[in-house]
């Protein structure tokens, strides 16, 4: 490892090669399970220095693991095999809007917020809202394929990306994509890079698509007695012609966890509250308000309330916002899935997860992105108890499960990572695993790029235990 660190720096700043102990323990966690320290941490400032850490990956046989800020939900930059972190949260020197081709370059670790507050500036929006992208990195959300809020009416994150700069497993710079909104030129790598979890390459630049600014928001925060009505107030919106911009959804326990924290107004006697927002032309707004306000009415909902003021709707995404932190304190350790469902087993997947409450005896709250069926179950737990623990894990299989038979998917927007690679195969089947192996061995024959990712050897189960 001495002579590897030795080549490293002859190609970086020794500032900004770490081997420290404290150093690289401050990159051995995400946001998930598990802390894997990896042996060095290198900080690129440039695609040349990141090709540099590649050819000596490649020379030493070290396993990279890109990292944007560590805010993965899904064990993403976790240094399973040791090797180099490429932490690339310094690396967020370049941010060009370019207004007449309606379109931002940016490198890695620029975050995701600061992309849309500069379109902004231009009357534009990057649409992709994770509710991390105040702390995520653009680099992080395209390996995710990172969704939020907005995906409901705006899509992903792979639908604004026109072109990357890739570096690959035996560094080789490619460029894929480009500048336009339409290329057909060969096959779409850009896609295939984004969300492959910094397995297939790794990315040091993107171009993305930017959209007009819509002129003017309106929220609602609609009140219900049971959740499974506001699963069907949720189909009801969707049929009646008009597509919110955001439809989140706060059960219960979330809501009374908000007001435990911070008091905010909401109603803690409520089974569910669903925050919609519309966007776009503020006369266009009253009307499409009334109709969602009918849709929800027309299923059992108790109470609509609109936000007269952007200070009122702001109040109510801030109540959202505080979700994470509140629930946290239900119980120290969160386990977030997102199992997402079609629109239609909504109110199914709600029943389902009542039923896991029970049968597994543990505290489960349900928020998220509601309007596309990309719900959170999030299970508040403690570590420190493995009987309990034993009850979240064969809980969390049982999510993964409903939601398949719901002929959902494991995850909407926070990855396979480690925590779901064993499960893998419960959704794409052995031959669509063989599949993508395949394509893995392609692109990095050596397994250097972020491994332990996606694939599990045959056999592993998922573990949240000290074994
Ligand atoms: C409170 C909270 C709220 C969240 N809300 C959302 C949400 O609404 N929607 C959502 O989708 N996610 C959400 N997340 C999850 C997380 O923020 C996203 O997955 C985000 O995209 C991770 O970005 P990051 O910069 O932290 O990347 P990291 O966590 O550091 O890395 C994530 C993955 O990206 C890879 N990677 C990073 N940079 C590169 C690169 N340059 N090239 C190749 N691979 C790279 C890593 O290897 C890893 O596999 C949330 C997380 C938290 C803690």
């Amino acid at each position: 490892m001495k002579t590897a660190i030795e080549a490293l720096r002859r190609g970086i700043p020794a500032q900004r090669v770490l081997t420290e102990p404290a150093d690289v323990m401050s990159f051995s966690f995400d946001a998930s399970f598990g802390t894997h320290a990896p042996d060095v941490v290198c900080q690129p400032l440039s695609t040349e220095e990141v090709v540099h850490i590649v050819q000596v990956a490649n020379a030493y046989n070290l396993p990279i693991v890109p990292r944007g800020r560590g805010t993965c939900l899904s064990g993403g930059p976790l240094a399973v095999h040791g090797g180099i972190v490429l932490d690339f949260s310094l690396w967020d020197t370049t941010l060009v809007i370019s207004p007449d081709d309606l379109t931002a370059t940016v490198s890695p670790g620029v975050l995701t917020k600061a992309i849309d507050d500069a379109a902004k500036a231009h009357g534009l929006m990057y649409p992709p809202d994770p509710s991390s992208s105040h702390v995520a990195t653009i680099g992080g959300n395209l390996a995710e394929n990172a969704g939020g809020p907005k995906g409901l009416k705006y899509g992903v994150t792979k639908d604004y990306v026109l072109g990357l700069e890739i570096v690959t497993a035996d560094g080789r710079v490619v460029r894929t994509g480009g500048q336009t909104v339409k290329n057909v030129t060969g096959y779409d790598l850009t896609k295939l890079i984004v969300g492959s979890e910094g397995t297939l390459a790794i990315i040091t630049e993107a171009t993305l698509r930017l959209i007009p600014r819509p002129l003017a928001q309106k929220t609602a925060l609609v009140v219900f007695d049971t959740i499974v009505d506001s699963g069907r107030a949720i189909s009801s919106v969707l049929t009646s012609g008009v597509l919110p911009s955001k439809m989140e959804i706060m059960d219960r326990a979330c809501i009374r966890a908000v007001e435990a924290y911070e008091p905010l107004g909401l109603p803690v006697d409520a089974a569910a509250i669903l925050l919609v927002e519309l966007d776009g032309h503020p006369l266009a707004l009253e009307d499409e308000m009334k109709i969602v306000k009918g849709a929800c009415e027309s299923v059992g909902a108790r109470s609509i309330t609109i936000a007269q003021t952007e200070e009122e709707a702001a109040e109510l995404w801030y109540a959202r916002k505080l979700v994470s932190p509140a629930i946290v304190r239900i119980k120290p350790t969160k386990i977030s899935e997102d199992a997402t469902v079609p629109r239609s087993q909504i109110p199914a997947m709600f029943e389902a997860l009542e039923r896991i409450r029970h049968t597994y005896d543990i505290e489960l709250v349900i928020f998220g992105h509601a309007g596309d069926g990309n719900l959170h179950p999030n299970i508040l737990a403690d570590a420190r108890d493995p009987e309990e623990m034993k009850r979240v894990e064969r809980a969390v299989e049982a999510i993964f499960d409903e939601a398949l038979r719901l002929r959902g998917t494991l995850s909407g927007e926070h990855g396979i990572g480690t925590m779901k690679a064993p499960f893998l195969a419960n959704e794409l089947g052995e031959d669509g695993v063989w599949l993508m192996k395949r394509m893995k061995e392609a692109w990095d024959p050596n397994g250097l790029l972020n491994p332990g990712k996606l694939f599990a050897p045959p056999g592993t189960k998922l573990v949240l235990r000290d074994e």
